[in-house]
């Protein structure tokens, strides 16, 4: 489909713009070691070593759902499979910005058959945070579960089944040069980083509780359980009648949205971090990204943007041959020819289990 809002994806090579906005000095937050963590181990691709299946209702439908992650073979990506279709028919649906059929409210993936599942930013930033390469992603509803608005249920999950490294090599996709994509004072744009994925982003709000925040975070596997993951979705009273007389938000509610009143969160319980809605559009852009098929090597500033810029800046990068190519890490080394054919995944696994210092 088109791009309402931001028009044609357009692709201006930036001169350079000051990131001091961007910084921010977060107390016992060692982004540093563990964006090397990152660079260092992440050699090979990971799956999950057993399944893991949450229950939920989905955000717009208000309708149960269950969402089964099943680990996957080696290059297979990471997949849907759209179970208990009208037509009794399953479809499976490549997690790829090729496959986004709409990003107005959450990003639906689908296919010549129309949309096939809503809302799959929150699963495919848990998985991509955590490190995730290949995974069967079932699904026996429309949407993915909003569970309680943030990734966390999917983390706790994931971590449950627990995470193991695979054969294969990863393949990422270095930003060689910067994309970027914005149309009246909001953009995304991508530029080269080669320590991972990097994350800056910026939200502006007329409304006293929010304004302006920012948060910038190399993403990695702890920090994104620690920093990231919990921060949930929010919308505002004053947009709730219209959104659900056009049929979107029928399941929302204090469970699974941070609700902002003209003057006050109307949670019970409040927040969750005091910026938590910045750290949501973090979340949200990683999930996006995802999309892109393989971890980015890359820097992506997103202000004021959601979804749909996500998605353009995406599908700019991969338009241009010229801004990107695949890259394998090299394998680390091993100590000797014979005996120790496992040496180079027992140092990569521990940058995915669960069990990581
Ligand atoms: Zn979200």
């Amino acid at each position: 489909m088109g791009l309402p809002g931001i028009g044609s994806p357009t692709i201006i090579p930036l001169a350079t713009t000051g990131s001091a906005t961007f910084l921010r000095v977060q107390s016992g937050h060692r982004v540093w070691d563990e964006g090397m963590i990152w660079g260092v181990h992440a050699s090979r691709q990971t799956t999950l070593r057993d399944q893991a299946t949450v229950t939920g209702i989905g955000v717009h439908s208000g309708a149960p759902v269950t969402l089964t992650i099943h680990p996957a073979e080696p290059d297979t990506g990471i997949v849907f499979l759209r179970t208990a279709t009208r037509d009794r028919q399953d479809r499976e649906l490549k997690a790829n910005y090729r496959a986004v059929t709409a990003t107005e409210f959450a990003t639906v993936l689908g296919d010549h058959n129309g949309p096939a599942v809503s809302t799959t930013e929150h699963i495919l930033a848990a998985l991509h945070g955590l490190g995730v390469d290949n995974a069967i992603v079932e699904v026996d509803g429309a949407e993915v579960p909003i569970m309680d608005g943030s990734a966390a249920p999917f983390v706790a999950a994931i971590d449950q089944a627990g995470v193991v490294t695979q054969t294969a090599p990863r393949r990422y996709i270095q930003v060689l040069k910067p994309v970027r994509v914005g149309k009246d004072g909001c953009y995304g744009e991508l530029r080269p980083n080669l320590r991972g994925l990097r994350i800056e982003a910026e939200i502006e709000f007329d409304h006293p509780l929010i304004r302006r925040q920012t948060y910038a975070v190399d993403v990695a596997p702890n920090v994104f359980r620690r920093e990231l993951s919990r921060a949930r979705t929010f919308g505002f009273m004053r947009d709730v009648a219209k959104l659900w007389s056009a049929g979107y938000a029928l399941g929302a509610s204090f469970e699974n949205t941070v609700v902002v009143a003209e003057d006050r969160v109307l949670n019970p319980d409040g927040m969750r971090f005091a910026d938590e809605f910045v750290r949501h559009k973090v979340v949200d852009a990683i999930g996006d990204l995802a999309l892109a098929g393989a971890p980015l090597l890359g820097a992506y500033r997103s202000v004021r943007g959601g979804h749909k810029l996500n998605h353009a800046v995406v599908t700019a990068l991969m338009a241009d041959a010229s801004a990107w190519c695949y890259v394998e890490m090299p394998q680390p080394a091993r100590r000797s020819a014979r005996g120790h054919a496992d040496l180079a995944g027992a140092f990569a696994a521990p940058a995915y289990g669960p069990d990581v210092s």
